[in-house]
Parts: structure tokens; sequence; C-alpha cells
């Protein structure tokens, strides 16, 4: 964990990190914690094949990824799927035919901070595959890949690779 040794309630560098979840100022008992964020990821499938994009930005640019996002603040796992669908791609997504799948912990390093997220994940099926539009700073490009022929060393993230493994393999 990045090194936060002053207080941003009394300015002392007293901030002691717990090694998990947050940190505690010795002089003025001020509390931050460091907590799991919720994450979604959607398989976007259409018959025996998944969606995948390819990062643009770090971490893990130029790896393979599924549509997706961290949860924003009162916000529904669903609600973040049909947000991100479309900033990420610009299609419309009908919260209603999300299929929860399952969840798994991964980690996610950004600026040299590591953070704990819970990865959430979703299947939406399509009637036929589509061409996207894309948001040319988080994604390069798109590519529907046969469910037998994942290629699990391209992940970008490891909950997305167990997944799709248990999955898929
Ligand atoms: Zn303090």
């Amino acid at each position: 964990m990045i090194d936060l040794k002053f207080c941003p309630n009394c300015g002392r560098d007293q901030l002691q990190w717990d090694g998990e979840k947050k940190w505690n100022c010795t002089n003025c008992d001020y509390v931050l914690f460091h907590n799991v964020a919720g994450a979604v990821a959607v398989l976007i499938t259409c018959g025996d094949e998944i969606l995948f994009t390819k990062r643009n930005q770090e971490p893990k640019k130029g790896k393979l990824d599924l549509a997706g996002g961290f949860v924003d603040p009162k916000e529904s796992a669903e609600e973040t799927c049909v947000r991100e669908l479309f900033e990420e791609m610009e299609i419309n997504v009908d919260g209603d035919q999300l299929q929860y799948l399952g969840s798994l912990p991964n980690t996610y390093e950004y600026k040299n901070i590591p953070y704990n997220t819970l990865d959430l994940f979703f299947e939406y099926k399509v009637p036929e595959k589509f061409e996207v539009q894309l948001e040319v700073s988080e994604i390069s490009e798109t590519l529907w890949i046969h469910k037998s022929q994942i290629p699990f060393h391209d992940l970008a993230f490891d909950s997305q690779r167990i997944f799709l493994q248990s999955h898929f393999k």
C-alpha cells in the first residue's frame, strides 16, 4: 500500500495503515477506510461467441477485457452495466435482461494504488453480432471470440481469467 503518513484531519504524521483496509491516526483517532470497490463485468454473448474489448489505457493496456467498470455511488450493479455499456460502446442494454452469473474478488492497481474490488459477472445475450461505436479513450477494439477459443493468457484481469476458465475451459 502507498505510504500515506499525514492525517487529513489533524495534519500530524501519525497515520497508520492496518495492513488490510483502513488508516488510523494515532493522534486524533481519525479513520479513513479503503473499502472493497464494486465492479461489473458483462459477458455479451451471441450464440457461442463472447464480445471482448481490448484495453486502450493503463492498467493492462492492450490486454483483453470484458465490458464493464466500477459501480458509482447509489447505483445498482445492473445500472452500472447499463451505464458502462453505453459509455464504452454506445449500446442500449435492457437491464431486465442481464443475468447474474457470480462474483470473484480482484485487485486493480491505478496510479500505484492497489484497489480491492468485488467483480460481479453478468451475461447479456444478443440475437446477432453488432458493430461497436468505440469510445476510443478506453477501448481500442472489440473482438467476438468463440467460447472454446478464449486466449486466457491475454486477459487483463485474474478474476476474469479464473471465471472464464471455470465456465468455458
Ligand atoms: Zn489525525
